[in-house]
């Protein structure tokens, strides 16, 4: 394969000054670092040229033979791209530290954040209206009682790894780098368990069902989801406690149905009451309400109470409750109001009718009405 030139490689022009280079081989450094790129080889390969380019135009010395005889003048100078095994690299920090400031701190199998837990709960639509209490049962990892939560068995504590005598990782040379690889014994926490705790077989971590009350606000919609900081699954090595998310499903409602904070009901109102005016009662979802009705009110038409809707999940204002009223037809009907109906209708005879404009036809676009009578 033909090597690349190492300017053309990091991107800079020939006259390029240090700190140009470095900050251009930083970037491409951390675009294609193997552990932000798992199992891409394309990645990998060019980070290993990146760090042969910035080996050669870093070094004053052989930046000069590069620049005088190419890449003739420092072979060797590297341990070249078949001397870079992806296995070596390391943490992130082990090989960009020394030169970018990220050394120090994280060491791989150091403390851990306990995992983040999900938990589906179902409620009724009256308790999302109301808001509602609710405890829960969940199993989770906590520390282990019997080890405190060390892994090692009662009387025996971890002791020192030997193999990178407690610093968790193994450095060694590779050609002008200094590499660390994660200890395997010890994977990188620099202790070792002679002998395991017998509860938690060394992990220092039990599954435990833990009861978790779960206060549901009012409002609170469907896929919602409530975050319990600290209730999640306990870390390991002091690391922090995860969070338990409780994703709500609300059941939907044979009557009432939700758009926003604003509900909908549908009645169905005995024509007399539509055509002359009247009023009746409707049960809300928080107790009765009085539906007045004006004369000449089309079916269909939505009348409003305002704040008689669903809390806002954030605690400021209600929505609306509309009541649809649609004219009944009765489908039983007494030998009377046969009678009265006959009589009615001979005063309202019609041989053909005409399309009514939509703006005259109720609240509602013509279609829509098409809709719910066909599906
Ligand atoms: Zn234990
Ligand atoms: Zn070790």
């Amino acid at each position: 394969m033909k090597q690349r030139d190492y300017y053309e490689v990091l991107g800079v022009a020939r006259g390029a000054g240090d700190q140009e280079i470095k900050s251009a081989y930083r970037k491409l450094a951390l675009q294609h670092h193997p552990d932000r790129n798992p199992g891409d080889h394309a990645a990998e390969e060019k980070f290993k040229e990146a760090a042969e380019a910035y080996a050669v135009l870093a070094d004053p010395d052989k930046r000069v033979r590069y620049d005088q005889f190419g890449h003739a003048g420092v072979a060797g100078a590297t341990s070249g791209p078949q001397g870079f095994n992806p296995d070596v690299f390391g943490d992130f920090s082990d090989i960009l530290g020394d030169f970018f400031g990220f050394g120090g701190g994280q060491r791989r199998g150091g403390p851990s954040r306990g995992s983040d837990l999900r938990f589906d709960l179902e409620i009724t639509f009256e308790e999302s209206f109301t808001g509602v209490e609710k405890t829960i049962q969940i199993p989770r990892e906590e520390h282990c009682e019997t080890c405190k939560g060390t892994g090692a068995a009662v009387g025996t504590t971890r002791e020192k790894c030997p193999q990178c005598r407690g610093s968790g990782q193994l450095r060694y040379q590779q050609g002008f780098l200094v590499v660390a690889r994660t200890c395997g014994q010890c994977r990188g926490t620099g202790e070792v368990i002679r002998t395991p705790c017998a509860t938690c077989r060394g992990t220092g971590l039990v599954t435990k069902e833990r009861r978790v009350t779960v206060k549901i606000p009012a409002g609170i919609a469907d896929s919602q989801r409530l975050r319990l900081h600290g209730e999640g699954e306990h870390g390991t090595g002091g690391g922090p406690t995860g969070d338990l998310y409780v994703v709500i499903h609300v059941r939907p409602h044979a009557v009432f149905q939700r758009e926003g904070d604003d509900l909908y009901i549908e009645t169905q109102v005995p024509f007399p009451i539509m055509a002359m005016g009247g009023s009746f009662m409707v049960d809300g979802p928080a107790g009765e309400l009085e539906v007045e009705v004006s004369a000449g009110t089309a079916s269909g038409s939505l009348i409003p109470f305002r704040g008689k809707g669903m809390q806002s999940v954030s605690g400021r204002g209600k929505g609306t409750l509309f009541v649809r009223v649609v004219v009944q037809v009765p489908r039983k009907i007494s030998k009377d109001q046969r009678k009265l109906i006959e009589q009615l209708g001979q005063t309202m005879k019609a041989e053909k009718i005409a399309a009514t404009p939509a703006d005259d036809s109720g609240d509602r676009p013509f279609f829509e009405k098409v809709k719910d009578l066909f599906g």
